[in-house]
């Protein structure tokens, strides 16, 4: 990727981290991908904010989490990349509720609402992302989600205004929520209720061995790779439509469909964005061929191929 300069120049005197060129592959949980152009982790939401203005509208900006829902594509990702880092990882109790930063992890604010007795959180312990990604994709499982808790977020939009929203405002569907392009959600209110801490925690203890049971956790995956059909479409989950076509422990390159759980992607060790990417295309010809329906990604796609040439943001 040709870096242009300007875009870590313009940033001008912000407090956090810029680095132009920095690989991506290390932070992601598939380990593939090429570099940011320009990644910044600011040091606070003002900071944030600041640099936000002061770059140039046309920039493209690219929020990441904790990359448990992306590939990466190999060209790397253009613009300007931002990480929240640990000033963004702060939990704290409020009343029947937490206050999170965008960077908390889910894992880690289920665990604490555990130990504070708060439950109807439980079901982010088995989610490995970030609270903001966790808004950004509506996060659920085990019949929750990310809508069912929230009361706010609040946001810096690409604009660099901070801003408080609603949950209405964010418009939440399953995996989807309409928070706009460029926006990063720095903090939010969840929702608990008084509970039983060993009551919570024996929950949590229930939620992880069904995991590491029924889900390849330790691997380099990205989590679920297609939507579930809405009902009208399918009554098969996504995994038993991939089965059907015959998918399971399929391979392309370094990247293979998780014999385990088949709606999950494994990176073997040498794959690259594009076998991974190839290979979910080659499941959605052959479910497609064989049962007539259309699986839609669920994990987002971002950045430009090896080529260069621009991948859809998906
Ligand atoms: C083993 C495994 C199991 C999983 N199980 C589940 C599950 O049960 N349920 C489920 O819903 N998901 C699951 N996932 C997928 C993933 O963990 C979730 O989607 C998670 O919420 C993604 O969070 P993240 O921080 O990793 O986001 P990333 O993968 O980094 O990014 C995902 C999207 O969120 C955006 N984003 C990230 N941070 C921010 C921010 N601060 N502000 C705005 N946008 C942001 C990114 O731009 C991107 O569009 C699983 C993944 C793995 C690897």
């Amino acid at each position: 990727m040709a870096v242009d300069e300007s875009i870590a120049a313009s940033l001008g005197d912000v407090r956090g981290r810029v680095s132009t060129e920095q690989s991506l592959a290390p932070r992601s949980w598939f380990r593939v991908g090429g570099p940011a152009e320009c990644l910044f982790q600011p040091a606070d939401a003002d900071d944030l904010a600041t640099a936000l203005r002061r770059i140039a509208p046309e920039i493209p900006v690219t929020a990441l989490g904790a990359c448990s829902n992306i590939i990466i594509r190999d060209g790397g990702i253009p613009g300007l990349v931002i990480r929240l880092g640990g000033a963004f990882a702060k939990i704290e109790q409020d009343g029947d509720g937490l206050i999170v930063g965008g960077a908390a992890l889910d894992v880690t604010v289920a665990e604490t609402a555990a130990s504070l007795g708060l439950g109807g959180l439980e079901f982010l312990v088995g989610i490995p992302g970030s609270i903001g990604g966790g808004v950004r994709m509506n996060a659920g499982a085990y019949g929750s989600d990310m809508a069912a808790v929230l009361d706010w977020a609040e946001i810096v939009s690409r604009d660099g205004t901070l801003m408080r929203l609603e949950t209405s405002a964010l418009r939440f569907g399953y995996r989807r929520s309409a928070l706009s392009d460029g926006a990063i959600v720095v903090r939010a209110r969840l929702r608990g209720e008084p509970a039983n801490p060993a009551t919570v925690s024996a929950r949590l203890a229930e939620i992880r061995s069904a995991r590491e049971e029924s889900q390849p956790v330790r691997a380099r995956t990205g989590g679920s790779t297609f939507r579930n059909p809405e009902p009208e479409i399918s009554d098969m989950k996504a995994w038993q439509l991939i089965d059907a076509a015959g998918c399971r422990g399929l391979k392309l390159g370094g990247a293979q469909i998780s014999e385990k759980h088949c709606n999950f992607m494994l990176n073997t060790g040498d794959a690259t964005a594009e076998d991974l990417e190839a290979l979910g295309e080659e499941v959605r010809r052959r479910v497609r061929e064989k049962t007539g329906v259309s699986l839609h990604w669920e994990i987002k796609r971002m950045g430009l191929r090896a080529s260069g040439a621009k991948g859809e943001k998906a």
